[in-house]
Order: structure tokens, then C-alpha cells, then sequence
């Protein structure tokens, strides 16, 4: 089969993969799947290309075994794959990291140092790496990261107004979802060109939410900033809030440091307005009060991110949807563009029912499109470029005997 590039992105949860065959120097999707529900009710789905899909309940109580299942299980379907590399999602890159990173020893305590920026992410990410590492010896392992896509902002968009020296200490705005930014801009490029150089905001949807705002593909603002909580609500994460709050917390309730991180990250967002769910399926399916308010929060901080940004860029010339929320929820879309045509935003209601790449009407001034992002494949895209790899330029680190003993 030979020179395959596996994909790793560990999550609190869950640990996604993506094995991709490598065609002259291009990546092809091969199979897909992820362990889900760590720590809960795990479960095992795969998926094959042009193939089966598989669901099964998981025998894995930690992110080790469920890398040991998803190892085995490459190793069981695709005997004759020869993984010439592994590329990781991995969430914060501090000012070190803007472009993908080949990981050596150095490297990993770099992004351990950045931990503390992001709780929830990095230590999985990390451990994911640890991980491959054991598995794969030899075999070049490629940091890919959420923040690098938002390098290069002007000091104005990634400032925060402290005193100067905490900016030139790196305590400033990085934005995440690079990532899945990165996968938009390509697909924009072949779908919309002349847009796509444009002034172009994309909402990135899912149980984390951030937007942002591009020129010529490139980011030039997000809503996220210094960790991964600032700007729209989320599944758990709350979102833009005033810190006079968070001090208030601290000196009034004596909520702990550990108190403070558990409510902003875990209780907070669509979950702890709610009191329901943090999955918005689940708020759209509910009656109770609180959920619709959830929901109309969410739409209304929505809103004024994208007319910021519109600011930003003095215009827009096309909105895109995406991640699970944005790809999905027709509610949350029209919702999002009730009233909107005075920034040249006017909704098709027929095609986003139907779910259709373009929702915007023919009187719309700026595109609206829904886009499926594909952070797997931005990944295995930078693994062969930072890692050179060319269908049968490299010598096999290891064999398929290597890789079975590796997965046991
Ligand atoms: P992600 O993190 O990108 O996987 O997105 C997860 C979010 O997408 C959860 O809040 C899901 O409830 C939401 N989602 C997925 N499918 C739908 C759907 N059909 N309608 C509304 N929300 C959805």
C-alpha cells in the first residue's frame, strides 16, 4: 500500500485520526475514525473510504488505551500501510511556533511550558504525542498547530490594553481554529476565487466557537484570544466576560484558582446558561426556557463577533459556516442572519433548509456559504510539506512487522 501519514488529534474525551496514502506528493484519505466518550461510555467509530463504517463500544479507560485500540486496528486493516509519518493537532504554539514543527525533545517541553494556556487542549495533544512516540520510533512526528494561522496580526488585533511590557512578554492574542481556518481558505479558493482573496469571515461553529476575519486567505483578526475562552460562548467555556467579574469571584466568593477554571472551562457556556446541554442538538430539541435562552445567547454574541469583524475588514464579501454547529443547525444560521442585509447579508431560506453549500440569496451582497471543515487533511497537508514526503522518496522507517509490534 505504501507510504501512509497518520493523524492524531487528542482531545479531552476523544482521540480522532485520519490514516491518508500519499499520491506524488499528495495526501488521499484512506480511513477515519475516532474513541469517544474517554472517562464516560467509550466508543470506537471507524471509517473506511469509499468503504464500511463501524461503531463499537470501546475497552479503554484512558487516552493510552485507546491509542493501543486505534493502533491495532490500523495495523489489523491496513497490513501493508507504512506510516512514514504522524502529524498532531496541537492547540497552542505560543510566539515560538508559527509554522509546523518537526517534534524533537526540545519540543516537547516547549509545548508543555504552554500548558497553562491552554488546560483543556494541550496536556491531551501532548499525550498524544507521547504516545505516538512510543509507538513509532524513528518515524518524524509533525506538531501542527491551532494558533500559527494568526501570526503576523497587527499588534492593534492581537494587543490586549496592559501595560506594554506584558505584550512583549507574549501575553497577547493568539486565536485558535487555525487549523480548521486554514482547511476554509483552501476550500474557498477552489469554490470562490475571486472571494476568497476578499474580505472573508469565517464562523467556525462547534463545542469550541471562534470566528475569524481574513484578506487573501490570511487571518487578520478572531474573536479568540491569549487561551482558548475569550469571545463566543461555547459548549462549556464562557466566552467573552468582563474580568472585573473573574475579581469579584476571587474576592468576594473566594473561589480558587482550580474553582475559577472548572466554571469557565466546564460549567460555563451553552452547558451552564442552559442548565441542559452543552450540545446544541440537544438545546434545539429541548422546551425548557433556559435552553432557548442558550441558544438566543449564543446567536446574539454570534452576531455582534461578525459585525465587528466586518468592521475590521471595512466590509465583507463572503460569510462561511462551519464546524458541527455551523455545518448543521439550519436555526442557528438563519437566526445569525435574521436582519442582516444592511451588512449585505441576505439568506436564502430554501437552500439553507435544503443544507446547501450557498445559503445566500441572489440579491445578497456577500456569499454565504456552508463548508465542511477538514482539519485532518490541513494536517496531513503540512506533515508532507514540512517533512518533505514524496510517494516512494523516503526509506520506510519501519515495516509492517515494526508497526504491529509498535501497536501491541
Ligand atoms: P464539533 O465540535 O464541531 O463536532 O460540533 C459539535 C456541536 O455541533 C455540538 O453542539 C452539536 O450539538 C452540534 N451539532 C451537530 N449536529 C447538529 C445538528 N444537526 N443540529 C444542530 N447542532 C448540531
Amino acid at each position: 500500500m505504501g507510504d501512509h501519514i497518520l493523524t492524531i488529534n487528542a482531545g479531552s474525551s476523544s482521540v480522532k485520526f485520519a490514516l491518508f496514502s500519499v499520491e506524488e506528493g499528495a495526501e488521499l484519505l484512506v480511513a477515519s475514525g475516532q474513541a469517544d466518550g474517554l472517562g464516560a461510555a467509550p466508543r470506537f467509530r471507524t471509517r473506511i473510504a469509499g468503504g464500511e463504517d463501524s461503531e463499537d463500544a470501546l475497552n479503554a479507560s484512558n487516552h493510552d488505551e485507546a491509542f493501543r485500540v486505534i493502533m491495532n486496528w490500523i495495523v489489523t486493516t491496513f497490513a501493508d500501510a507504512i506510516v512514514v509519518a504522524v502529524g498532531h493537532r496541537v492547540v497552542h504554539g505560543g510566539l515560538n511556533f508559527a509554522a509546523p514543527a518537526i517534534i524533537e525533545e526540545e519540543t516537547v517541553s516547549q509545548l508543555r511550558s504552554l500548558v497553562p494556556l491552554a488546560p483543556l487542549h494541550q496536556p491531551h495533544n501532548l499525550a498524544g504525542i507521547e504516545a505516538a512516540l512510543l509507538a513509532f520510533p524513528g518515524v518524524p512526528q509533525i506538531a501542527c498547530f491551532d494558533t500559527a494561522f494568526h501570526r503576523g496580526h497587527a499588534f492593534v488585533d492581537d494587543a490586549y490594553a496592559l501595560p506594554r511590557d506584558y505584550f512583549d512578554r507574549g501575553l497577547r492574542r493568539f486565536g485558535f481554529h487555525g487549523l480548521s481556518y486554514e482547511s476554509i481558505a483552501c476550500q474557498m479558493s477552489s469554490i470562490d476565487q475571486s472571494r476568497a482573496k476578499g474580505r472573508v469571515i469565517v464562523a467556525h461553529l462547534g463545542n469550541g466557537a471562534s470566528a475569524c476575519a481574513m484578506k487573501y486567505g490570511r487571518s487578520v483578526a478572531s474573536t479568540m484570544g491569549f487561551s482558548a475562552l475569550e469571545g463566543l460562548p461555547m459548549g462549556t467555556r464562557c466566552g467573552q466576560i468582563d474580568p472585573g467579574l473573574v475579581l469579584y469571584l476571587i474576592e468576594h466568593e473566594g473561589m480558587s484558582v482550580a474553582e475559577l477554571t472548572r466554571l469557565l472551562y466546564e460549567q460555563s457556556g451553552l452547558k451552564g446558561l442552559s442548565g441542559v446541554s452543552s450540545d446544541m442538538r440537544a438545546l434545539e430539541a429541548s422546551r425548557a426556557p433556559q435552553a432557548q435562552n442558550a441558544i438566543d445567547y449564543f446567536v446574539h454574541r454570534l452576531r455582534m463577533e461578525i459585525g465587528a469583524l466586518a468592521a475590521t475588514l471595512s466590509g465583507i464579501d463572503a460569510l462561511v459556516f462551519t464546524g458541527g454547529i455551523g455545518e448543521n443547525s439550519v436555526r442557528v444560521r438563519a437566526a445569525a442572519l435574521a436582519g442582516m442585509d444592511w451588512l449585505g447579508l441576505t439568506l436564502n431560506h430554501a437552500a439553507n433548509i435544503r443544507g446547501e453549500m450557498m445559503i445566500s440569496d441572489a440579491k445578497s451582497a456577500a456569499a454565504v456559504y456552508v463548508l465542511r471543515t477538514d482539519e485532518e487533511a490541513v494536517i496531513a497537508r503540512q506533515v508532507i510539506e514540512t517533512a518533505g514526503i514524496r510517494q516512494g522518496s523516503r526509506n520506510p522507517p519501519f515495516d509492517g512487522e515494526d508497526l504491529t509490534r509498535a501497536a501491541r
